[in-house]
């Protein structure tokens, strides 16, 4: 049975050999399971790539996807998976906040007959800051979204085959890869574990990134927020014809003193100015969203595939 990595790395240096012993002693306790290790270099500005290479000159398994320049953390997984050639593929972060022991539990799980194993954080050890955004963030989506995305998992987690080979059908750019992967269906199930501190280095997903992520998430997988500009819509509507009736109900009945609306016409053109505001920024980001499929440009661009035999 051949299992395939999909490792990410952008700037690892201090902690991509440190992860690879470990995975690689973690799968030296398991002679029966052959594997391959896809590396992929997102664009790293450090000294990832030189190391990645070493580990390739000196180990057939391993192969590294050099990209030419950063595409980020989900077309990165994507390009990984799109080389992988397993019976099932397992991707995991390269920072050992995913431990590799773990992994070989998903695969026991994939033996038992699952198709898709999550790997599920019982307890993750990251800033309070970064805890209280994900859980929020996980909680949000499952009611905005209309798949069921199973809470607390990121991307580490086990695809058999045929699931792999699903999800490579999918070239949206706009990726949120565990959505996909969550609406195929196939028997899923999932494994419980801790995750542990990132091993060197900071996080590679600022706010900035995260946020895409979350809008990714969202406008990829549901139309809720178009359906609640609607209803928005209809409540300021309501409030409209109200503030219309009583300027001319004012108009009518006490014309002495209907020049003092000043707070009236303030109140109700911000109002209205925010709604509209807030209606064009959803209906932008998802006509934006149309326009980057529109153009359908490659997902990534790789450099080159470095491989143990130098090709
Ligand atoms: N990563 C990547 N490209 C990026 C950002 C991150 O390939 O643009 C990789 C990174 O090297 C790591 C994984 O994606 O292996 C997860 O990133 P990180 O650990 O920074 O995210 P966090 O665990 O803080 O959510
Ligand atoms: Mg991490």
């Amino acid at each position: 049975m051949f299992v395939s990595y999909v490792l990410p790395v952008y700037n690892e240096q201090d902690g991509i050999q440190r992860f690879h012993d470990e995975l690689v002693a973690a799968l030296a306790e398991r002679p029966d399971i052959t594997y391959e290790l896809v590396y992929v270099n997102d664009g790293s500005a450090d000294g990832s790539l030189s190391i990645l290479r070493d580990l390739a000159k000196n180990d057939p398994q391993v192969q590294v996807i050099d990209f030419a320049r950063n595409f980020g953390h989900q077309i990165a997984i994507t390009a990984g998976i799109d080389q992988a050639t397993g019976d099932a593929v397992i991707i995991m972060d390269t920072d050992l906040q995913d431990p590799p022991k773990v992994s070989l539990e998903l695969i026991e799980a994939w033996r038992e007959g699952a198709e898709i194993v999550h790997a599920r954080r019982r307890t993750r050890k990251d800033t309070f800051f970064k805890r209280i955004t994900a859980h929020a963030f996980y909680r949000m989506l499952r009611s905005a979204a209309e798949v069921d995305i199973p809470l607390d998992t990121g991307d580490f987690r086990l695809l058999d085959r045929k699931v792999a080979d699903e999800l490579r059908k999918f070239r949206e750019r706009g990726r949120f890869v565990r959505g996909i992967v969550a609406s195929l269906g196939f028997r899923q199930t999932e494994v419980l574990f801790d995750r542990d501190e990132r091993f060197a280095g900071e996080t590679k997903y600022p706010l900035r990134k995260m946020a895409r992520l979350a809008i990714d998430g969202v406008t990829g997988f549901s139309t809720m927020p178009l359906r609640l500009i609607t209803r928005l819509g209809v409540v300021v509507l309501l409030l409209s014809l109200l503030g219309i009736a009583y300027a001319v109900g004012m108009r009518i009945f006490r014309p002495d003193i209907t020049v003092s609306g000043w707070t009236m016409t303030m109140v109700v053109t911000l109002f209205l100015g925010g709604t509209q505001m807030l209606s064009l920024g959803v209906l932008g980001s998802y006509i934006g969203r149309t326009y980057t499929e529109a153009q359908a440009r490659p997902l990534y661009i790789v450099r080159q595939v470095i491989r143990h035999d130098g090709d």
